[in-house]
């Protein structure tokens, strides 16, 4: 029987701790136990201390299994504790846990055929008996890893989106970095959203509400009509190593031109097609955007357009080892 594949938590074998006391890191372990008993007065509790990360492990067709650019979680997760007063992992450290954490579950990697993969989420939190606001001297850095399936459904099947009337993160805030507090500040417009029968919320920059950033915890690319991967710059969006991606194979395999520039909200009719991508949503086409009771209807809103099924189509096979690796982004874990 094939084996259905959604976005819940499964548990695996082990997970991996590490703890951070008297300023050092000790050498960290697998444990069964995905339970945590710590101090009510927690940082991380009460003042969000807390930074994670999300990545995957994909089965090879000849069964290995590998990692996809891991080294850009390791520096985007060192930047994120930076910016919350958390004690870094080294790289070589994070990209080393990562690799003993799915070793340890390899056989909760899901079989090439099922196309889904096993999800990743190392985090750190502040730890420790705590009250005033400063950071904490205790951390506990953990991975666990989950099976799953894609996190919006089927590729193919464009979803619409609606413009959230509230702001993700702020101008030279935490918007740029993966810090938990971000993700709570989005939960209500997601859950309205999604109550009113839409995908997820499309956020617009905090300064003038005039310009798109990102889809939920995606970030937002379009194709234009006349063939540019265009997608927006801010610093309050979060750096996607996917978007990162796209953009090189975009260029340096469909030879396309590329723009980092503003995409108006109330000027869409250049777009061609239009989609959210990252780890979780892998590419996601959206068919529209509604904003302020306008619905915007993207010309490929049916299906996938044809040049994001070219983009999916040799993201996904390098993620899975189906097409030619791309300067090193793949790391194969051996067992
Ligand atoms: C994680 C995340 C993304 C996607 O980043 P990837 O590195 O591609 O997984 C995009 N936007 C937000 C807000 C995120 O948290």
């Amino acid at each position: 029987m094939e084996k259905k594949y959604g976005f819940a938590y499964t548990k695996t074998h082990v997970n991996f701790v590490s703890y951070y006391k008297n300023g050092a890191w000790d050498e960290g372990q697998l444990v069964n136990d995905d339970t945590l008993t710590l101090s009510k007065m927690s940082t991380s509790l009460h003042y969000g201390q807390e930074a994670f990360e999300g990545m995957k492990a994909y089965r090879r067709p000849d069964g290995d299994v590998q990692l996809f650019r891991p080294y850009e979680n390791a520096k985007r997760f060192k930047m994120t504790c930076e910016r919350i007063m958390m004690p870094a992992i080294e790289e070589e450290a994070f990209v080393r846990a990562v690799i003993k954490t799915v070793r340890a579950n390899i056989d909760f990697v899901p079989p090439y055929d099922s196309r889904a993969t096993l999800y990743i989420r190392p985090y750190m939190i502040g730890i420790g008996h705590n009250l005033g606001l400063k950071p904490s001297n205790e951390y506990l850095f953990g991975i666990v890893c989950v099976p799953v399936g894609t996190y919006f459904g089927p590729a193919s099947k464009p979803v619409d989106v609606i413009v959230s009337d509230v702001d993700r993160a702020a101008p030279n805030g935490t918007g740029h970095v993966k810090v938990g507090g971000n993700y709570a500040a989005s939960l209500m417009v997601q859950s309205r959203a999604k109550q009113m029968g839409y995908a997820d919320a499309l956020f617009l920059d905090p300064i003038s509400h005039t310009k798109i950033e990102e889809v939920g915890a995606a970030n937002f690319f379009a194709i234009t009509k006349d063939g540019t991967y265009l997608t927006p710059m801010s610093p309050s969006i979060l750096k996607s190593i996917t978007n990162m991606s796209l953009m090189t194979i975009a260029e340096h395999v469909l030879h396309m031109p590329i723009s980092r520039d503003d995409i108006l909200i109330d000027h869409l009719d250049h777009l061609e097609e239009a989609g959210a991508c990252g780890t979780a949503a892998i590419i996601t086409p959206i068919a529209s955007i509604t904003h302020h009771g306008k619905k915007h209807v993207f010309p490929a809103h049916e299906t996938i357009g044809k040049t994001t099924k070219k983009l999916y189509e040799l993201l996904t096979g390098i993620q899975f080892g189906d097409v030619p690796d791309f300067d090193h982004w793949t790391l194969k874990i051996i067992e």
